[in-house]
């Protein structure tokens, strides 16, 4: 099996035959004057002028910042806190399972109780500059309550950098003007989600 590639010779190579290398100033000279009036160069050069006499409509070029890539919806950048479109209640019940999750260690929640005696989030952060952008939180939050956008901007000055609640969660004035549509990113419910449901088996039900 080897022999066909060790074999050089009878294989159908085809080896480059080189100028030979100019030696005297007169031979350097002729190569130059060779290589400079061939017609490529002349053809090349009347593409060019033609690309750009098309001017911008010719554009193949993203004009960022003005422009920007639509990421696919699968992209997974920072996150944001959803509330339920209905309502406009916190999707988020605190069950803690993000924080435990994360491989990076980077999600802090707090939880308390509110004056009706429900369960609430007080406060709930994630450090960017830990996070490694897995997915784990929002795969696993029963809720769909963390989803990851597709806001690839987020340089930050420092190493430490602290999404908190108030950053991620849509202001609910904002929610109110229609500001938060149905999430349609990485964390949200597939198309066919209601195929991969099971009924519950419940003792004497067929
Ligand atoms: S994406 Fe991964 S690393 Fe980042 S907060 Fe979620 S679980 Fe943690
Ligand atoms: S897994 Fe979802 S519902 Fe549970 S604490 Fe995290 S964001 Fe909230």
């Amino acid at each position: 099996m080897l022999e066909q590639f060790t074999d050089r010779n009878t294989n159908g190579y085809i080896y480059y035959k080189y100028d030979p290398v100019p030696k005297t100033n007169w031979q350097k000279f002729c190569r130059i004057v060779k290589r400079s009036v061939k017609l490529e160069l002349f053809v090349g050069l009347w593409i060019v002028f033609r690309e750009m006499a098309k001017g911008k409509k010719n554009c193949h070029t993203t004009q960022y910042p003005l422009e920007k890539m639509p990421m696919p919806p699968r992209y997974r950048s920072v996150h944001r806190l959803l509330r339920l479109l209905e309502s406009g209640s916190e999707r988020c019940i605190g069950c803690g399972l993000c924080e435990k999750i994360c491989i990076s260690n980077c999600i802090r929640m707090d939880t308390g109780v509110d004056e009706n005696g429900r369960k609430v989030v007080k406060d709930y952060s994630i450090n960017f500059g830990r996070c490694i952008y897995c997915g784990l939180c929002a795969e696993v939050c029963p809720e769909l309550a963390i989803v990851h956008t597709s806001e690839y901007e987020y340089a930050a000055e420092q190493r430490s950098y602290y999404g908190l609640k108030e950053d991620m969660l849509t202001p609910i004035d904002k929610f109110k003007e229609g500001h938060q549509e149905e999430f349609e990113g990485y964390g949200s419910v597939s198309a066919d989600a209601d195929k991969f449901i099971k009924k519950t088996p419940i003792a004497g039900d067929d």
